[in-house]
């Protein structure tokens, strides 16, 4: 499958998602969304900000328009990079089966690749109603460090359903009825958010693990600073 295969006649467009809360977004995400597009040849990946996560309870968030604004900045050099604000108009908490569902209704003729994190998704058992989401989309598990490796078929079949099976000649899990689940290959960026945000709260350096728009964006903002959120 070559470039714009997805635009043929009858093919589905292969379209990523990257969900997450990006307070801020960094290199990390970036990389490994461009990684996924070029490894498993999607023809695009969009960004979906969450408005009030479940999994971050508890723990203050920046505001919904700084953490977009940031991605805006970030993502608009790249034409195969987008942002749906989807979860901004969910009452309550953002759920990503809910996003998935809005998401394969606003685009009928795609095929939907949910890219996660390792660390994210060995807690998608505790998600809400998590065995749906393997019904609406191809999971792509995204290798981190800082997390460990882990055993996915082992958590899978555990889990999620008993009739995962790792394809041996491709290294994905498939399941009779389930979409596949995929491990990429990505580069490990040893990059998160947590620790970008605590840099900038002590005046520290965060270049080079946001891209310059982000940076000057959180610096002119003073958006971390004093260890709060705002
Ligand atoms: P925080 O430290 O605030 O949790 P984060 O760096 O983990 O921030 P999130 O917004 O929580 O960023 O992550 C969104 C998604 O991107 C999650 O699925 C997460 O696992 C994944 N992700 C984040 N950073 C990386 C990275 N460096 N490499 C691969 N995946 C990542
Ligand atoms: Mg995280």
């Amino acid at each position: 499958m070559g470039n714009g295969a997805g635009a043929e006649k009858g093919m589905k467009r292969r379209l990523g998602i990257l969900g997450g809360t990006f307070d801020p977004v960094h290199l990390g995400h970036l990389r490994a969304a461009e990684e996924a597009i070029d490894l498993l040849d999607l023809d695009r990946v969009l960004f979906v900000p969450s408005a009030d996560p479940p999994h971050k309870p508890g723990c203050e968030l920046s505001a919904f328009e700084h953490r977009l604004r940031i991605l805006q900045l970030s993502i608009s050099k790249n034409p195969r990079f987008g942002i749906s604000e989807i979860e901004r108009g969910f009452a309550g908490k953002s759920y990503t089966v809910n996003s998935l569902r809005g998401l394969n209704e606003e685009f009928p003729g795609s095929e939907l690749f949910f890219l996660i994190g390792l660390d994210a998704f060995l807690e998608v058992d505790t998600w809400y109603k998590f065995r749906e989401i393997f019904h609406l989309a191809r999971m792509v598990i995204l290798r981190r460090p800082g997390f460990g490796e882990a055993d996915v078929e082992d958590y899978l079949t555990r889990r999620i359903s008993a009739d995962f099976r790792m394809d041996p000649e491709t290294g994905s899990f498939i399941h009779p009825e389930m979409f596949t689940v995929y491990y990429l290959r990505n580069t490990r960026l040893d990059i998160s958010s947590t620790r970008i945000r605590k840099l900038a709260a002590q005046g520290r350096s965060i270049r080079y693990l946001v891209p310059p728009e982000a940076e000057s964006y959180i610096l002119d903002g003073e958006l971390y600073r004093g260890g709060g959120r705002n």
